[in-house]
């Protein structure tokens, strides 16, 4: 969350910097009038010396009424021409600081919020929805596992992140509909307002290289993304190029701080949990398929439940 913070923090700054601009600006504009720049100059001199009188404890009444007549001419002139000499805020109530007076967030920011939740998941997901199913084109034993599966991952989706377990994996053969599943979860969650990053094993494995050659300063936002999400979906673990030492460092580094901060991981994959142990080793391989953490599930005619796997570990 924190970069959506400092998203927010930028755009409602921009928002601020851009209404004082173009008060500057239409002030510039109505300055070129002469019936303006009349009417601004004795309004001014007369905002001077009114209130200088008034503080003085003697009060000038027709001078006072002549400002304001001054004032309601200033601004008519201005609004025939669609100009403002004060700064239009988007959002009126906050001016654009994105707080209460009280200290409060402002509704203009906790929408941001949500919009940039929504727009940042989304960009990731690809768009299949449990409504929007295609479940029907599969052959009939696979349709009746995919169905099960969907309902199960449906109330998942649903009842997150109050679940059995948090994390995911689904393991099952390419064109088994497992990815499909993945990413309707995804925007079933992302519609929930949960922040979602749905990735490729590939492109996840190109980030971890890419920091593992960055200069500490490039590194330390690199991953942030795997770490910020609600949920972090990886698609197709399996069909990437690992490097032992290198890679399986960072991804064991991501899962256990997800992990430990109880963040959710959902996995695809087209290897079985035994392929998984030999290609990730035994401290990924245990870190995923711990019964209190993850769940895995081989989407081909298994029995589907959502409790850990008989090859799970107990830590
Ligand atoms: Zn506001």
């Amino acid at each position: 969350m924190e970069n959506l913070e400092k998203q927010i923090a930028e755009i409602l700054q921009q928002r601020r910097a851009d209404a004082f601009e173009r008060a500057a600006r239409d002030y510039e504009t109505a300055k070129r009038d002469e019936v303006f720049a009349r009417l601004d100059f004795d309004t001014r001199e007369l905002t001077l010396k009114t209130s200088f009188v008034r503080s003085q404890g003697k009060p000038d009444e027709a001078g006072e009424k002549k400002l304001a007549r001054l004032e309601k001419q200033r601004d008519a002139w201005l609004k025939e021409r669609g100009l403002s000499i004060h700064p239009v805020f988007t959002c009126p109530v906050c001016k654009d600081t994105g707080f209460n007076e009280d200290g409060t967030r402002c509704e203009c920011a906790k929408k941001l919020l949500d919009e940039l939740i929504k727009t940042r998941s989304r960009g990731t997901l690809p768009p299949f929805t449990f409504e929007q199913n295609d479940i029907d084109s599969f052959d009939c034993r696979q349709r009746e596992t995919l169905n099960k599966a969907y309902a199960l991952y449906k109330k998942f989706a649903e009842d997150f992140p109050d679940t059995p377990v948090k994390s995911l994996i689904i393991s099952g053969e390419v064109g088994s509909g497992k990815t499909c599943l993945m990413a309707a979860v995804g925007n079933a969650l992302a519609d929930r307002g949960f922040t979602v990053l749905f990735t490729t094993a590939f492109m996840f494995n190109k980030k971890l290289l890419e920091y593992h050659v960055s200069d500490l300063q490039t590194k330390a936002n690199i991953l942030d993304e795997f770490l910020d999400a609600d949920m972090l979906m990886i698609d197709d673990l399996g069909t990437e190029q690992i490097y032992k030492n290198v890679t399986l460092e960072y991804m064991y580094d991501i899962f256990d701080s997800r992990f430990a901060q109880g963040k959710s991981v959902m996995i695809t994959t087209n290897l079985e949990s035994d392929e998984i142990s030999d290609r990730y080793g035994e401290r990924i391989f245990s870190r995923l398929f711990n019964k209190r953490y993850c769940s895995y599930k081989r989407l081909m005619g298994d029995d589907l439940r959502l409790a850990g796997s008989k090859k799970a570990t107990d830590d």
